[in-house]
């Protein structure tokens, strides 16, 4: 109903209950006039009939409405700002956990692969430290376009804490995850960031990733786990590379 009343818009709506309260105000009247008193319809009962909602309803409904729409677009708002992250509008870290955990339970389903890689930034507080945590925002922004661009529109891009992403590749191997992730790598290091205070900056990521193995019975919390222990060692192994759970395999 709000959904419908905000696609017709304020003028519309308010019109078209105007002229549905003059209608049934009309027939309700006709009838009463004609069954209970057995009188002739005739144009002074069609016009009194209709004149009061013409004049009363267009009043209280364009409040009525817009208070009905104010309420539509706060809690569109509100869904909004749960679900995806204010600065890179990406996936919040809980609709991407959500959203993560419906795909992985299809790919289990139809025993299709399901990657996780977890991506940190690295020495982001010496990006802050140095150029400022406005070129830090920008730095995280610019990052979160790279992994837009570099993912497919089945995929899930989750910013999951303050420099830490996620991405979910359902129907994705360990190679397919790991040729998207390297690629995502390999453009972040390449970038020259100019920011909006005029710094030029590069930076690197550290990824670690985890797939679903089709002969054990695992959960999204173990695969979780995996990503976030491959993105340990791939930092401890030095920063700026990849590295995979089951294989261990380094990329750089
Ligand atoms: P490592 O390579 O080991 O990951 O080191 P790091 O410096 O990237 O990691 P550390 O955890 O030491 O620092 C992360 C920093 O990220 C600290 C925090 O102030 C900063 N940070 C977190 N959220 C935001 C944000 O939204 N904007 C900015 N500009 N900085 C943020
Ligand atoms: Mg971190
Ligand atoms: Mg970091």
């Amino acid at each position: 109903m709000r959904e419908g009343l905000a696609r017709i818009g304020r003028v519309r709506a308010v019109i078209n209950i105007t002229a549905i309260a003059c209608l049934s105000s009309v027939l309700l009247s006709s009838l009463i006039w004609s069954q209970a008193f057995g009188r002739e319809i005739d144009w002074q009962l069609i016009s009194t009939a209709s004149v009061v909602p013409a004049l009363i309803c267009p009043f209280v409904m364009w409040f009525v409405i817009q208070m009905t729409l104010d309420l539509h677009h706060m809690e569109n708002k509100m869904r909004y700002l749960a679900s995806y992250d204010d600065l890179t509008e990406l996936l919040s870290r809980r609709a991407f956990l959500t959203s993560s955990q419906k795909l992985f339970s299809l790919m289990n389903r139809s025993h299709k692969p399901f990657s996780i890689a977890y991506i940190d930034i690295d020495d982001f507080k010496k990006i802050n430290d140095s150029y400022g945590h406005a070129a830090g925002d920008e730095v995280l922004k610019s990052f979160s376009v790279i992994l837009e661009v570099h993912t497919r529109s089945s995929d899930l891009v989750g910013r999951i804490g303050g420099e830490e992403f996620a991405i979910a590749l359902p129907d994705t191997g360990a190679h397919g995850a790991a040729r998207v992730v390297e690629l995502i790598r390999e453009v972040s290091e390449q970038q020259m960031l100019t920011t909006s205070s005029k710094a030029t900056l590069s930076y690197t990521i550290s990824i670690g990733i985890s797939t679903s193995d089709s002969n054990k019975t695992q959960t999204l919390e173990q695969l979780i786990q995996q990503a976030d222990r491959a993105l340990y060692e791939a930092k401890v192994a030095g920063k700026n590379r990849i590295i995979q759970f089951e294989t261990e395999t380094h990329f750089t």
